[in-house]
C-alpha cells in the first residue's frame, strides 16, 4: 500500500504531548499479556507507543502498524505498570479512532465489524436471536473452520437470556440516603439481568432510591473501545440526555464504566466532563458510604470465592479493593487470587471475537489458574469476563454484587426482583 493511500486528511489522533510521556524504561512490558505471548517489543505497550510515534511523525498508517495495534486488549494493565504515568488509555481510544476513520479494512473484516454492531449493543435483537442461541453453539465449531471470527462469535453466545423486567423506581429501603440511576447495558440487561435486579436489591438495602430508565439501550463503551468513534459519540450524547437530572449514576458493568468515565475526553465538552465525573461502579459507591443493610451468611454456606479484577474495573477505573472488600464482609465467604489475577483473560470487549486466537489462549490460561485455587466460585464484575472465563472451562462465574445480594437483600424487595 503506498504512503499516499495510508494519508491521513482528517488527522484527530493521539496527542503528541501524551505519545512523549513515555520515557521507553520498559517497566510495562513484563505485565502486557501479549507482549507475554510473543515477546515482540511492537506487541508491548512501549512498542504500540513508539509506532503511535511514527505515525505522527511521518502521517502513515501501515498495514502492520494496525495489526500491532488491533493486537492490543485494550486491558490496560501497562496504564497501571506504567511509573511515568502515561495515559496509554487515551492515546489508545485516539489511536483507534484514527484507525477506524482513515485505514482501509478488507471487505471481510469490514463485514465482520459491521455484524458486531448490528447485534451486540442493541438489547432488542440480542432477544430476539436469543432462543437460536444454544443452535449457535453447536455448529460453532463447524462454522470455525472457514471462519474463526464467526465461529467464535457463535461459541460466545451466551446459553440462556435472564431478562428481568425492572420496575423504573425501587425506593430504599429504612430511611432513604439518596438518589441513584442505574444503567442497564446492552449484553448485561439482556443476558445478565440477575446482576442488574442483584445491583437494585443491594443499593435500596443500602439506603438508595434506585431509578433504573430503559434508555439508553447501550452506553457505547464497546464502540469507543473499538475505535467507532462515530457510534459511540451518538450513545454517548443519549446516554447523558437520558440520565440528565441525576448526580449519581451506577455502573456494575466494567466495560460500561470504564467508557462512561471517558465520555469527557470522547466528547470534549463540560457537559460530557460533569457526567463522567458523576459515573460511580457500584462497589465504588458503596465502598464511599457507611455499610448499614446486615451482613448474614450465604445460604450455599461456607463459600471460596476467586475474586478475579475484570481489566475495565482493575486497571481502566483504578477500582482495585472495594469489590474485595464487600466480599470480605460476607460471613463465611474467604476471598482467594488465582495466580497472575492481574492478566486480562481475553475478553477484553470485542476482542475475543476479532482475534479469536489469542484471546482463546488467555482464556484458556485464565481459567486453568481460576479452576487451580478451587473455588466454588469465581467473582467478575464484566459480563464479557463471565462468557470468555465459563467457555473456556473455568469455574462457575457470579457478579460480586449477586453474592452480595445473596447476603444482605435475599429475598425480593419488589416483583420482579429475586434472583
Ligand atoms: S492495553 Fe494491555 S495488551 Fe494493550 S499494550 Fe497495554 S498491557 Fe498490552
Ligand atoms: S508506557 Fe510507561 S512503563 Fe511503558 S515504557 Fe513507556 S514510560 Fe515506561
Amino acid at each position: 500500500m503506498s504512503a499516499t493511500e495510508n494519508a491521513r486528511p482528517d488527522h484527530r489522533g493521539p496527542d503528541p504531548q501524551l505519545i512523549d510521556d513515555c520515557v521507553h524504561c520498559g517497566f510495562c512490558l513484563p505485565t502486557c499479556p501479549t507482549y507475554q505471548l510473543w515477546g515482540e517489543e511492537m506487541d508491548s505497550p512501549r512498542g504500540r507507543i513508539a509506532l503511535m510515534k511514527l505515525a505522527e511523525e511521518t502521517g502513515e498508517i501501515s498495514p502492520p502498524m494496525v495489526e500491532h495495534w488491533d493486537l492490543c486488549l485494550g486491558c490496560m494493565a501497562c496504564v497501571t505498570a506504567c511509573p511515568s504515568g502515561v495515559k496509554y488509555d487515551l492515546l489508545l481510544l485516539d489511536q483507534r479512532g484514527e484507525v477506524e476513520r482513515t485505514h482501509p479494512r478488507t471487505p471481510a473484516d469490514r463485514a465482520f465489524r459491521k455484524l458486531i454492531w448490528a447485534t451486540l449493543p442493541h438489547p432488542a435483537r440480542l432477544r430476539a436471536l436469543a432462543p437460536g442461541m444454544p443452535l449457535a453453539r453447536k455448529i460453532a465449531p463447524f462454522i470455525a473452520r472457514r471462519s474463526p471470527r464467526l465461529g467464535a462469535m457463535l461459541a460466545l453466545a451466551p446459553a440462556h437470556p435472564t431478562r428481568r423486567r425492572l420496575p423504573s423506581i425501587v425506593p430504599a429501603r429504612g430511611e432513604k440516603r439518596g438518589t441513584v440511576a442505574l444503567l442497564q447495558g446492552c449484553v448485561q440487561r439482556v443476558f445478565f439481568g440477575d446482576v442488574n435486579a442483584a445491583t437494585v436489591r443491594v443499593l435500596a438495602a443500602e439506603g438508595w432510591e434506585v431509578h433504573i430508565p430503559r434508555a439508553p439501550r447501550c452506553c457505547g463503551s464497546l464502540q469507543l473501545h473499538a475505535g467507532e468513534e462515530d457510534a459511540a459519540k451518538k450513545q454517548a450524547e443519549e446516554t447523558i440526555a437520558a440520565f440528565s437530572g441525576y448526580d449519581v449514576v451506577v455502573t456494575n458493568a466494567a466495560g460500561c464504566g470504564s467508557g462512561m468515565k471517558d465520555y469527557g475526553h470522547l466528547l470534549g465538552t463540560p457537559l460530557a466532563e460533569a457526567f463522567s465525573a458523576k459515573v460511580r461502579d457500584v462497589h465504588e459507591l458503596l465502598t464511599e458510604h457507611p455499610q448499614r443493610a446486615e451482613r448474614r451468611p450465604l445460604a450455599r454456606g461456607a463459600t471460596r470465592v476467586a475474586y478475579h479484577p475484570a481489566c475495565h474495573l482493575h486497571h481502566a477505573q483504578g477500582v482495585h479493593d472495594a469489590p474485595r472488600e464487600l466480599l470480605a464482609q460476607i460471613p463465611g465467604v474467604e476471598v482467594v487470587l488465582a495466580a497472575d489475577a492481574e492478566v486480562c483473560c481475553g475478553s477484553a470487549g470485542v476482542y475475543n471475537l476479532l482475534e479469536p486466537e489469542p484471546a482463546g489462549e488467555l482464556g484458556r490460561r485464565k481459567a486453568a489458574a481460576l479452576r487451580e485455587v478451587a473455588p466454588d466460585v469465581v467473582a467478575a464484575a464484566n459480563p464479557g469476563c463471565a462468557i470468555q472465563i465459563e467457555h473456556h472451562d473455568g469455574p462457575p462465574v457470579v457478579h460480586p454484587i449477586q453474592l452480595l445480594a445473596e447476603s444482605i437483600a435475599p429475598s425480593p424487595s419488589a416483583p420482579g426482583l429475586a434472583s
